[in-house]
């Protein structure tokens, strides 16, 4: 077959992405860290942000620790960062996990007895050690922290993970102490606790290296950190189709929106499939140019319905907004903000 280079047309939704917003976030939280350095977790496509736009930001602005999940997102924070800069925190679960590190020289986040013997059996190296102190998740017990296989470890980062960091949880102080327990017993080069929630839990939680995520990319954690973070995306999409729909009308599936006048509305290219999901209907905002346009009705697949009666001047080929500040659209829909980010889907241009 030939291959053909085929000019795709750009497409009519697109996540608008503010790199000062991005710059500026991590650098507030590098400053809160106090004399620790923030890093980055990346997984997840920069939280639905797009890896390959975020890591270079960060990169420029001094960040030199990413953190992604799978090692199937290693690679492309490899084409920005240094591979000893990159932990990937599931670990290696299998053999073919442990060579690949090998083989591009990124750390391994060890998690469990198993995974630090199959390091050390691949040939070991820097890798970084997750010792669980609450969250029962995913990280060795404390109870093995004294096993013998771990002193031939070569710990760059010791790490735990908050579980309430976002709460005055009386779980945070322990968590705390349990991890400043593991930092005495084994040898490591840097400390590292805090997540975006627990920068703002004080200079305890921030041993060396803190981890923010949510707050890089626009989400507030703590209403302390409300006046230093900023919005990082704005979902944007084409208007496709203008009507007026008149008095007693309805719009969408199942009828829910029923026009109590004639109104004009228009068809936008953004519907669940995106993200833009299903608890937006009747509930979502966008605008342009300073004026507010509700969603009208249930939001399809691929497609919404807004109000257009208060922008006259708005026609077919325009684009608009999502209102879609993380803390305000959380309180909208119930999803918590690290979804709202993460659902926004593949279609959007990045
Ligand atoms: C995702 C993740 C983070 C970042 O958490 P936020 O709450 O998004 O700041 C930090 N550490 C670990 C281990 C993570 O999995």
């Amino acid at each position: 077959m030939v291959t053909m280079r085929l000019d795709v047309p750009p497409p009519a939704l697109r996540l608008g992405f503010d790199p000062d917003a991005l710059r500026s976030n991590w650098q507030a939280l590098d400053k809160l860290s106090g004399r620790a350095r923030a890093g980055a977790a990346v997984k997840a496509d920069g939280y639905g942000v797009g890896v390959r736009q975020v890591v270079p930001v960060l990169h420029a602005a001094g960040c030199r620790d990413f953190f992604v999940a799978h090692w199937s997102e290693v690679v492309d924070v490899l084409d920005f960062a240094a591979p000893g800069s990159i932990s990937v925190l599931h670990g290696p679960l299998g053999d073919a996990d442990a060579a690949f590190a090998r083989a591009c020289g990124v750390k391994p986040v060890i998690n469990s007895l198993e995974q630090a013997r199959r390091w050390l059996a691949a040939g070991g190296g820097r890798c970084d050690l997750m010792v669980d102190t609450a969250m029962n998740r995913l990280g060795l017990p404390m109870a093995q922290i004294g096993e013998e296989c771990l002193k031939a470890l070569e710990i760059d980062v010791l790490l735990s993970h908050l579980v309430s960091a976002e709460e005055d949880s009386a779980l945070n102080a322990v968590q705390c102490a349990r991890w400043q327990e593991v930092c005495a017993a084994l040898p490591h080069a840097r400390s590292s606790l805090a997540n975006s929630a627990g920068i703002a839990l004080g200079s305890a939680f921030h041993g060396d290296l803190t981890r923010p995520g949510i707050a890089l990319y626009g989400g507030v954690p703590r209403p302390e950190m409300a006046g230093l973070i900023r919005p990082v995306v704005h979902p944007q999409a084409a208007i496709m189709q203008v009507r007026t729909v008149a008095a007693g009308e309805t719009v969408g599936y199942n009828a829910t929106f029923t026009a109590p006048a004639a109104m004009r509305v228009g068809t936008i290219a953004l519907g669940y499939a995106d993200g833009y999901l299903r608890c937006w209907s009747g509930k979502g905002r966008f605008h342009a140019g300073g004026v507010e346009l509700p969603v009208l009705g249930r939001i399809s697949m691929d497609m919404t319905v807004i109000d257009l009666s208060r922008a006259p001047h708005l026609n077919e080929g325009d684009w608009v907004t999502a209102n879609y500040t993380l803390p305000e659209a959380s309180a909208v829909t119930g999803l918590s903000q690290y979804e709202l980010l993460t659902v926004l889907g593949r279609r959007f241009g990045r």
